[in-house]
């Protein structure tokens, strides 16, 4: 049993990361933001309230994501553990899942630099219905614009364009950031349990982060 949270602004490889650990772990991924866009894709109600604020690089309401995250991991395949991609985002989310007793082993947090990310995120292409995640200059698929796996199209995120990317990064600064001292402070507490705190240079290439990360959890 293994529960992991990736922490880290929007392009710092949390979801190609977390594919991999998938893989070597497995264990599943729950990108919130994978949950969200295929809700919006889907139509449903909670689609239809998140749209608008995922376009402008806002965040969704703690309560609506403390419910989705709450409900994710008491699914049958998270028996032996999970992987948070995405979440938490707040204090409240963080404090939410330890309210709930929600244990967390390890806050692993990638850390990048801004204008690595803006380029990074501009030339970033999603397979929507598999969360695959490529770069168009640093992770090619084989074929230019088409998934690796399914051959379908790769698509462009509408919040991926630089302004609201610039704007994300803000949010996070501001809402996501101060995670990394509640983490830093939990992990040196004497609370138990208290997850340990991992910091990784996420911008080396991806196979070396994936190493640092098996290394420092195994
Ligand atoms: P991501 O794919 O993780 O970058 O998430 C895309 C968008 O979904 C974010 O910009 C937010 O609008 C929304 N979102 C995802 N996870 C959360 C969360 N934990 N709290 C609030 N909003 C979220």
């Amino acid at each position: 049993m293994i529960n992991l949270i990736l922490l880290g602004p929007p392009g710092a490889g949390k979801g190609t990361q977390a594919h991999l650990l998938q893989k070597e772990l497995g264990i599943p991924q729950i990108s919130t933001g994978d949950m969200l866009r295929a809700a919006v894709k889907a139509g449903t109600e909670l689609g239809q309230k998140a749209k608008s604020i995922m376009d402008a690089g806002k965040l969704v309401p703690d309560d609506i994501m403390i419910d989705l995250v709450k409900d994710r991991v008491a699914q049958p395949d998270c028996a032996n553990g999970f992987m948070l991609d995405g979440f938490p985002r707040t204090i409240p989310q963080a404090q939410a899942l330890r309210d709930a007793g929600i244990n967390i082993d390890y806050v692993i947090e990638l850390v990048v630099d801004e204008e690595g990310i803006v380029k990074r995120l501009a030339s970033r292409r999603v397979h929507l219905a598999s969360g695959r995640v490529y770069n168009e200059l640093l992770n090619p698929p084989k074929v230019p614009g088409k998934d690796d796996v399914t051959g379908e199209p790769l698509i462009q995120r509408e919040d991926d364009k630089e302004e609201t990317v610039r704007h994300r990064l803000h949010v996070y600064q501001n809402q996501t950031q101060p995670l990394v001292k509640f983490y830093h402070e939990l992990a040196e507490s004497d609370q138990v349990p208290h997850p340990k705190y991992i910091s990784i240079d996420g911008m080396r290439d991806v196979g070396k982060i994936h190493q640092n990360i098996l290394d420092a959890i195994q």
